[in-house]
């Protein structure tokens, strides 16, 4: 779904606070009644609210539902992007937008510049995508589960990815700086760098691949098992030094990382390592004289006192959030499936999940909350730079 983001500059301060009612209605409503709306956005006079809801409406950011007890609107992923836009530009993170340079399975990926002229990469989750589209086994699982909405465990997603990348970061992992999330989005440092799998030929594929099993037992030593650990999530960039250029390794794409408590633990362990034995003795013909690394040695060395996956969930991404967004990646086989998520993408269809429920606990603790009232002025202005670069 592309992020058109044509219609930010014309939306008023009312039609930010309607806006936000309705996101904050759908916490507890699937559809929310248009008098609750009213309610939460706090404006005087029913005609002003009607006013901004069709303006809104129009531009598809809500959706009009009408339901057997009473109509009422939904969020739609058009107005959750500019809800989190809008929290990015205020709090000072988010300038201006730019090109489009991922479509992901279940993600897409902006250019952005912060307000100093820094460029950085934008990630929407887009859970639900293909997922809750095609199969219908999913739908019928995600149909039981409260939890099972797409803003729900976009959110999880982006909130997860975030909190890794914070310890991760801060620990010197060779992770991008994470800058800020809100909602189903993440801002990041940009990368500037080739996904290992767009890269033909390197000098010394021994050092590139000690240093990536190194970098699975760095995190097994702290908690962590990335899960996805591929040829797409490694982006590789030049680094000169003098005359001499060296390749790092940079890991990216955290909302399946588990803990090495994880009762499948040494399966995903086993798993990232043989990702990249295959890749390199496919691509680079190369084949270490090592065995391994191996599970159990891994975890020997691990610094039980400074747990990662400890930390993250003491910092707000809890267990049950943990649970409700892995059992959704393992219903909708999150599994080292991105090359073949690239031959699905033909079945991306823009627009929104079919089925869409929401539910009645999604309250993602720590996120910005309050928005309401507040708008882009001219001239401050990540839209006019939008339509530049757009
Ligand atoms: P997905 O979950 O859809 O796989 P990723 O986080 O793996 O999303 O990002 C998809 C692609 O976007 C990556 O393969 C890479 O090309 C690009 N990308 C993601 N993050 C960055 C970044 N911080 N800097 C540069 N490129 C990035
Ligand atoms: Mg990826």
């Amino acid at each position: 779904m592309k992020l058109d983001t044509r219609a930010i500059r014309y939306l008023t301060g009312d039609d930010w606070r309607v806006l936000t009612a309705v996101e904050q209605g759908s916490k507890n409503h699937e559809v929310v009644p248009t008098p609750l709306i009213q309610q939460i956005a706090g404006l005087r006079g029913g005609s002003a609210v009607h006013k901004c809801i069709s303006s809104l409406a129009k531009v598809g950011l809500i959706a009009k539902v009408k339901n057997a007890r009473y109509d009422g609107y939904r969020l739609t992923y058009g107005g959750l992007d500019y809800l989190a836009l809008n929290a990015h530009r205020k709090s000072n993170v988010v300038f201006s937008l730019g090109n489009q340079i991922g479509v992901g399975k279940e993600s897409d990926i902006y250019i952005t510049a912060s307000p100093d002229g820094r460029q950085q990469v934008l990630k929407l989750h887009r859970l639900g995508r293909i997922s809750f589209r095609t199969v219908k086994a999913n739908r019928d699982y995600l149909r039981k589960r409260s939890t099972g909405s797409w803003m729900y465990l976009s959110r999880l997603a982006a909130q997860k990815e975030h909190a890794f990348m914070r310890v991760l970061y801060r620990e010197g992992f060779s992770v991008p700086e994470p800058l800020a999330w809100s909602r189903h989005t993440v801002v990041m440092e940009f990368i500037d760098s080739f996904p290992l799998r767009m890269i033909d030929s390197i000098p010394d594929p021994g050092k590139l691949y000690a240093e990536l099993m190194d970098m699975i037992v760095q995190l097994a030593h702290r908690g962590l098992i990335h899960g996805d650990f591929n040829e797409f999530n490694i982006l590789i960039k030049e680094e000169t030094a003098g005359d001499k250029v060296t390749l790092k390794p940079v890991l990216i794409d955290f909302p399946q990382t588990v803990s090495t408590n994880h009762a499948n633990a040494q399966y995903y362990f086993d798993r990232d390592v043989a990702c990249i034995k295959r890749y390199f003795e496919r691509r680079f013909k190369y084949v270490s004289d090592e065995p391994g690394p191996l599970f159990a040695d891994a975890l020997k060395g691990a610094d039980l006192e400074r747990r990662l996956d400890v930390e993250v969930e003491a910092s707000g991404f809890s267990k049950k959030m943990g649970k409700d967004l892995e059992r959704f990646i393992e219903a909708t086989g999150g599994d080292q499936t991105e090359a073949n998520a690239q031959s699905n993408e033909g079945q991306v269809a823009g627009g929104e999940a079919e089925e869409e429920e929401d539910d009645d606990d999604d309250d993602a603790a720590g996120e910005d909350e309050e928005e309401l009232g507040q708008e882009l002025q001219e001239g401050d202005s990540l839209v006019d730079e939008l339509h530049d670069l757009s």
